[in-house]
């Protein structure tokens, strides 16, 4: 059985003993391939990515751009070596890029300005889009739907809406994907959304090194890990680990336009 893990971040802050040992954890345990996320208050994040992705060209593909908590570093040198950072073949989608309301962490207007400008990037390079979002449901759908985001589409990630919220994303190019979150207990829409969303429109994720699944709550998150809300999506549609596992990696591979293979 082979998974992807569709976001994960695996920075050395993170993880210090580099990226070596987590990525061999998770080949033993099916995951044959990652999209890792080079985001980061500088590009240092990105071009780590990048240079993952270019050192295993068969297993990662990298996703780059400005989270909204550091959309003010978004001044235009950055986006200058951002462009052509995404612009680069082992780039497979512009993120996460989104708006996030419950930190803050940049003043809303600055965020909504750089979501539009990434954007724009994104359709200019026809990359997918990764998109984060919390609690801005609605900014969050307008800014796509008005910046043309369905030209490209991409991945709503960690998805943490309700019903409304994946319908609106599905119609406007959009795919949903589920980290640890969907393993929670009380994260009741989020496990309606998992039952009904269309089978081929769904990716798994853990979104490393937060969230852990359920039932590693309390550790590190890691890509190894997927497979716990792998298995509890195939629980929450009523099949099997073994029967949506394949249709997952398909989605993966559909959506970032390129095959994924173990490095052995
Ligand atoms: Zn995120
Ligand atoms: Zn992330």
């Amino acid at each position: 059985m082979k998974l992807i893990d569709t976001h994960c971040h695996l920075d050395p802050e993170y993880f210090p003993a580099g990226p070596g040992p987590v990525l061999d954890r998770a080949n033993a345990t099916g995951v044959i391939g990652f999209m890792v996320i080079g985001v980061g208050q500088t590009l240092k994040p990105a071009r780590s990515a990048v240079d993952l992705a270019a050192a295993r060209p068969a297993s990662i593909a990298a996703a780059v751009g400005v989270h909204p908590h550091d959309a003010t570093t978004l001044d235009d040198a950055a986006y200058d070596e951002l462009r052509s950072l995404a612009s680069r073949p082992e780039v497979a989608a512009v993120g996460e890029i989104g708006l996030d309301y419950h930190y803050d962490h940049s003043p809303r207007d600055v965020q909504r300005a750089a979501f539009a400008r990434l954007i724009a990037l994104a359709r200019e390079l026809r990359k997918p889009i990764v998109v984060h979002t919390r609690e801005a449901p609605a900014d969050t759908l307008d800014i796509l739907d008005r910046e043309g985001a369905r030209d490209v589409g991409g991945i709503i990630h960690c998805f943490s809406e309700d019903e409304a919220f994946a319908k609106r994303a599905l119609d406007l190019g959009f795919d949903i994907s589920f980290s640890g979150i969907v393993t929670f207990k009380n994260a009741v829409s989020v496990h309606a959304v998992a039952a009904s969303t269309p089978a081929d429109r769904i990716h798994v994720e853990t979104d490393s090194p937060y969230l852990a699944p359920v039932p590693m709550r309390g550790k590190p998150c890691e890509p190894a890990y997927v497979l716990h809300t792998a298995r509890r999506v195939a629980e929450l549609r009523k099949t099997s680990l073994e029967e949506l596992a394949p249709i997952l990696v398909q989605n993966a591979e559909r959506r970032l336009g390129r095959r994924f293979l173990s490095e052995s």
